[in-house]
């Protein structure tokens, strides 16, 4: 079923509040599997908000109105639809009696807050549990429905939620179903240009991708009756995703993320882990303890900014550091052998690179950076090329040395 929401409110268009409303309404729309097909905001003028819902009646099965239901002269929502429709509004007998019980003992009730008991010809009305204005439901003779909710959130949700998604819900018997698959190790446009092909013919399931952090994460999203029938619809897409990623997949549940599927398999196999960072001035060992339960698994981290204490504390040869300067692979390598020796742990990490903005050379630029990983006797190394400002390099060098780890222990 095809549904807009209709945001009224000048001082949205204005920039002057955010529409918390609509972003909360398609969420919701979208789980109870409802497609959302347009999202308008109009200001509180009569005849483009008129304009608007006719409009949205040639095309959609639900229209949900937010917005404009209270008592001054620039909440018209309601006359404006009743207008749309052809239908006439009037004094809401049961409305009229909460307004009267809700204002009790208080004496400056200008006139016009009488006007919220005034609903449309036929509607359903929807008792307001913490607000004045009610909400309500018109049904009409094509099938279609309009919904008018108030704009405030803290009345909107809880009536939405409460009363509103329980007749969404008869009205719908399909449901969205997601899975989430998570890559590493692949940037973003190449992911997207080897499941081109998916991507281009997508209808049930769909496929959206979100790019983070030098890692892409796919969401595939079927419209189905249960889960099971949700699964069945996506199994091939998955598939296909599982074999184009292959080992860069580290995960297709929603909440996990890289830290833990490292600290997880370090954890299965008895290990523990050292880091020796440079640019990344601990990071890594940060991120990893945002993990519960890291301390199974994290031993110890060096910072070693400066050459000096590459040296003195991981044994970086000079030599090393003079023919091939600290930002090499074979210095890499020896600062993970090095914490790995000093500290007896089986599995080390090293990073050093140049985070920028300065200090970049032609043959060393700003974003180059090695990584080295030891896996008990076994070394690993990685050479990257990042872009991006000192933050977002530092970042991605965190992830791809998680992701070392990661592939390196698949190995
Ligand atoms: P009231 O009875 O308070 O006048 P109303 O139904 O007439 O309610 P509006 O006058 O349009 O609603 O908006 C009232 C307040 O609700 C706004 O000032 C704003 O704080 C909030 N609000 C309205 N629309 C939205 C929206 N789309 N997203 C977030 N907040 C909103
Ligand atoms: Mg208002």
């Amino acid at each position: 079923m095809k549904v807009e929401l209709i945001s009224v409110g000048t001082e949205i268009l204005m920039g002057n509040i955010i529409n918390t409303n609509a972003a909360y309404l398609s969420r919701e729309c979208a789980a109870l599997g409802l497609s959302v097909y347009y999202e308008v905001t109009v200001g509180d003028n009569p005849d483009r908000l008129e304009k608007t819902i006719k409009e949205a009646l040639e095309e959609v099965d639900i229209i949900i109105l937010t917005g404009g239901l209270g008592p001054t002269s620039d909440d018209l929502t309601k006359e404006i639809t009743a207008k749309a429709v052809g239908r006439n509004i009037h004094t809401d007998e049961h409305t009229m009696q909460r307004l009267k019980e809700y204002f009790t003992g208080r004496t400056n009730i200008t006139a016009n807050n009488w006007k919220t008991a005034k609903v449309i010809e036929g509607a359903t009305v929807i008792d307001n549990h913490n607000g004045t204005a009610p909400g309500e439901i018109v049904s009409l003779d094509s099938g279609q429905q309009i919904i008018l909710l108030p704009g405030p959130p803290n009345e909107m949700i809880p009536m939405f939620d409460q009363q509103i998604k329980p007749h969404l819900r008869a009205l719908s018997d399909m449901g969205i179903y997601s899975k989430m698959v998570k890559v590493c190790g692949i940037g973003e446009s190449t992911a997207e240009y080897m499941i081109r092909d998916l991507m281009e013919k997508q209808s049930n399931p769909t496929i959206a991708p979100y790019a983070k952090t030098a890692q892409v994460h796919f969401r595939v999203s079927a419209m189905a009756k249960d889960k099971a029938q949700a699964d069945e619809i996506m199994a091939p897409t998955i598939n296909r995703l599982k074999k184009e990623f292959g080992k860069c997949i580290y995960t297709m549940d929603e909440a996990t993320e890289l830290e833990e599927v490292v600290v997880d398999m370090l954890k299965e196999r008895g290990y523990k882990l050292v880091t020796a960072e440079s640019l990344t001035g601990g990071l890594i060992a940060a991120t990893i303890v945002n993990v519960p339960g890291a301390s199974d698994v994290l031993e110890e981290s060096f910072v070693t900014y400066a050459d000096r204490t590459k040296a003195q504390n991981l044994g970086v040869l000079e030599e090393t550091l003079q023919k091939y300067t600290a930002v090499s692979k074979e210095t890499a390598i020896e600062m993970a052998k090095g914490i790995q020796k000093r500290t007896g742990a089986q599995v080390s990490i090293s990073a050093t690179g140049i985070a920028g903005p300065d200090g970049g050379t032609k043959e060393k630029p700003v974003g180059l950076a090695f990584l080295g990983c030891c896996i008990e006797d076994k070394v690993f190394v990685k050479e990257l090329h990042l872009k991006g400002n000192r933050r977002k390099i530092r970042e991605m060098v965190v992830v791809n040395a998680l992701d070392l780890i990661r592939t390196s222990l698949m190995d």
